[in-house]
């Protein structure tokens, strides 16, 4: 009998089952169905992160992994041009992360220290029998059976534990992102940018590999009016800090894929037998640049609940992770809302306007 089924191998998952085989559970499965995409949005660490991988006995120093160190933000919001640089918070470096990279290792570690990979595997549904549960999985044209005396839900936003189980999402806002590459990112090495503009927010960086990444956020009903390269570029010339640190032309290539950004979090953390970890438990919007961090803290947190489960079916952990997560849904809302309020030169905008409702 499997004692842990992790459904997920993103950092959430991988994080996840690497803490539960360091503790000494002895049979800990990752099942995964890899997403296919073009390339990876480079995420940017805050210098939190490397604390947690050491606390998760994931040792691997990310400028020796191919990630590349990140020491300030760039920002234009409210009109406000500002420069902060880590250097003035004492806090260390932050990380650029080459995400599939970063991923790979991850799972590496986990499957290293003894948890077993089933990949490409996708859940398809979830029953619960005697001693816990009871996966139907499908690998390919092959359909499977697996039984495990608990569950992690570290699927992400897609929630495929969870949703089975019949616990709620509440979405937040229908926040997308329109992703593509640009050969030279050169100029933001070591920086993320973000600046504000009518119908959203624009993201760049320089990825490990050199290239810039450019994204535009915005809400899905709006994309549509937004998406065309044309328009982009227009919108990217009319930008500040964006055009000065990546000058547009009419030559640059632009070939935007778009990314599902909606924030949201589940009702409930966790429930006799299973946990939910990372973006499946809630995922915040991309302005943060808090989905890593929290996906390491959640695993670490998770263990903590899944041993005293498994040892004795206690519960009483689970509703102390829950209380953690409201925690951190008050607090990110009270700070997103902050954030939004700073910038009032478009209030009239739709994006705008549905983020300071109930301002004044
Ligand atoms: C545009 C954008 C920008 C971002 N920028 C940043 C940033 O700068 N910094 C930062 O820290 N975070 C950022 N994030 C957030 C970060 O990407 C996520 O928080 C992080 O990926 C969450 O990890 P996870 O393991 O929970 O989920 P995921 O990475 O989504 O992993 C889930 C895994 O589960 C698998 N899966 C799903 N359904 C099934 C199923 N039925 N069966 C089997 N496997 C399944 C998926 O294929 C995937 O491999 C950004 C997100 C977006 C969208």
């Amino acid at each position: 009998m499997i004692d842990v089924a992790v459904i997920g191998a993103g950092p959430a998952g991988s994080a996840t089952a690497l803490a539960l085989v360091r503790a000494g559970i002895g049979r800990v499965v990752l099942i995964d169905q890899p997403k296919r995409r073009p390339f990876s949005i480079g995420e940017s660490c805050a210098p939190d992160v490397v604390a947690k991988m050491q606390q998760l006995g994931f040792n691997a120093e990310p400028g020796q992994q191919g990630h590349t160190p990140y020491h300030a933000n760039v920002s234009c919001w409210g009109g406000v041009h500002q420069t902060d640089d880590f250097l003035h918070r004492l806090a260390g470096q932050g990380w650029h992360l080459d995400r599939q990279r970063f991923d790979r290792q991850l799972l590496q570690q986990a499957v290293e220290h003894g948890a077993e990979l089933i990949q490409p595997a996708k859940v398809r549904s979830i029953g619960s029998c005697t001693d816990g549960w009871q996966l139907q999985l499908n690998q390919g044209d092959q359909t499977s059976m697996l039984n495990c005396r608990y569950l992690v839900d570290a699927s992400g936003r897609s929630n495929a534990v969870t949703k089975h189980l019949h616990v709620k999402r509440e979405r937040l806002d229908n926040l997308m992102a329109l992703a593509w590459t640009l050969p030279d990112g050169s100029p933001l090495r070591g920086r993320t940018l973000v600046e504000s503009m009518p119908h959203g927010w624009w993201y760049a960086t320089c990825l490990p590999d050199g290239k810039a990444l450019v994204s535009l956020m915005s809400d899905a009903d709006l994309m549509p009016s937004l998406k065309e390269p044309q328009c982009l570029r227009n919108w990217w010339r009319q930008s500040s800090q964006l055009s000065h640190w990546l000058p547009v032309t009419d030559d640059t290539n632009i070939q935007p894929t778009a990314f599902a950004a909606h924030a949201g979090f589940i009702k409930q953390a966790a429930g006799p037998g299973w946990i939910a970890v990372g973006d499946a438990l809630a995922s915040f919007d991309p302005l943060t640049s808090s989905g890593i961090s929290n996906a390491l803290g959640d695993a670490l947190a998770a263990r903590d609940v899944i041993l005293p489960w498994l040892a004795q079916g206690d519960l009483t952990p689970a509703e102390s992770y829950a209380e953690r997560m409201n925690r951190s849904i008050k607090r990110y809302m009270s700070e997103w809302w902050q954030q939004y309020q700073r910038e009032r030169r478009w209030s009239k905008q739709a994006f705008w306007q549905r983020r300071q409702l109930g301002s004044e």
